[in-house]
């Protein structure tokens, strides 16, 4: 037999990969799915961006890379971070990923062990929850409420810490919820972690360029005062439509950057050639490809509200960010879980249940509008006409 470590026990997934699937595995067999499940952009990436990685393809570019990223890559972050949050940043402090999760992975390893707490948001991107129970330490969920709009709270999450906490996971623009924490709420968080000097904070900013309504998306980063102490996750994912190159970066403090480059050097040595000129193309290179989707998703976040709000039982507040909306179905009389499967199954509609974004879920499923908005009519129309039919 076979001994590997308990960390496996515990270790959890990505419950929209199994919907996604499963949907896939419906379709093949003929039937009409619309798949509402899976967060990523059904936008192609642009051109230019497939061009310059072709290009670096034929230019020769097949070796190795500098392990943390080639240079004009992360001079390109750091230029960027600095036209979005207006922050001057070393490009030695930033480090190129394999996707923005892979910033988590190694954020959460590098703090967690058992006897320590690490605190995540709760409902949240559920890799959280599950890297920090692999690591042994305790996962602290801060609740993220609907009255409170799903943005955090600064009050109730520093009543959570204590003197085991090593990480603070942030992250707004949400998933699955569409929350963003305003600035005021960022401003107190921020001002009372001041008095915490010894806890990390990690924040997962991969949707900061999606908000809407004029909201404005306060970055960590702009907080000289946790500067020292701050992991600032994003990618290229979902602000480019580019979920498949896996393509991420993150920030680290001096004191951490090292660290993290180790990891990577033990785990992937450098990230995919081509891809990372592709995305340095997607940095240098005209921004209204993003623009136009985010103008395009905005349309379609009406649609879905409102068409959720028409469905008796549902209840919709109105995201502010990222692409997801999170309807309360409590008023429906189905369990979350069960309605998301039923819908999927019977009604060809794939969502996602809430519980599979923390134990606060219940009474919640997520829908992508990462669709096109006539998708999304008949998929809510679908979710109506099932609600009316089995009450
Ligand atoms: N962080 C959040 C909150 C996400 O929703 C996702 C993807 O769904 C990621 C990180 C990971 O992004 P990537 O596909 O670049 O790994």
């Amino acid at each position: 037999m076979l001994h590997t470590i308990a960390g496996f026990d515990r270790i959890g997934e990505e419950n929209a990969f199994a919907v996604l699937a499963r949907a896939t595995e419906l379709a093949a067999k003929g039937r009409d799915i619309i798949n509402l499940g899976i967060g990523q952009p059904d936008f192609k990436t642009p051109e230019h961006i497939v061009e310059a990685a072709v290009k670096a393809l034929r230019d020769g570019h097949h070796g190795y890379t500098p392990a943390t990223g080639i240079a004009p890559l992360r001079e390109a972050v750091s230029a960027d971070l600095h036209t979005r949050h207006g922050v001057a940043t070393d490009p030695d402090n930033v480090l190129i990923v394999p996707g923005g999760k892979v910033t988590m992975f190694l954020a959460i390893l590098m703090f967690g062990e058992p006897g320590v707490d690490i605190l995540y948001p709760d409902p949240g991107f559920p890799i959280y929850r599950s890297m920090i129970e692999f690591t042994g330490a305790l996962p602290v969920p801060v609740p993220i409420r609907e009255e409170n709009d799903f943005a955090f709270s600064a009050e109730e999450t520093l009543s959570l810490i204590t003197d085991r906490t090593r990480l603070l996971i942030l992250n707004s623009p949400a998933n699955p919820t569409g929350g963003v924490t305003p600035r005021a709420e960022i401003e107190k968080l921020v001002q009372g972690l001041e008095r915490h000097p010894d806890v990390a904070i990690l924040s997962d900013e991969i949707y900061s360029q999606m908000t809407y309504d004029g909201i404005e998306h306060v970055s960590l980063l702009t907080f000289e005062a946790i500067r020292d102490r701050l992991i600032l996750l994003d990618g290229w994912s979902k602000t480019y439509a580019m979920t498949g190159w896996r393509m991420g970066f993150s920030l680290w403090p001096d004191s951490l950057i090292d660290k993290a480059r180790k990891l990577g050097v033990n785990a992937w040595s450098c990230v995919n050639a081509p891809a990372q000129y592709g995305a340095l193309a997607a940095l240098t290179g005209p921004q209204t490809a993003v623009q136009d989707m985010v103008r395009e998703f905005d349309g379609r976040r009406q649609v879905t509200v409102d068409g959720l709000n028409a469905i008796d039982g549902v209840g919709c507040r109105t995201p502010l960010g990222a692409f997801y909306a999170y309807p309360n179905i409590k008023a429906t009389g189905w369990k979350s879980k069960e309605l998301a499967s039923a819908l999927l199954e019977e009604a060809g509609v794939a969502t996602i249940g809430g519980p599979d974004f923390g134990v606060l879920g219940e009474g919640y499923i997520r829908l992508s509008y990462a669709n096109s908005t006539k998708n999304i009519e008949e998929a809510l129309k679908r979710i109506g006409d099932f609600l009316d039919e089995n009450p």
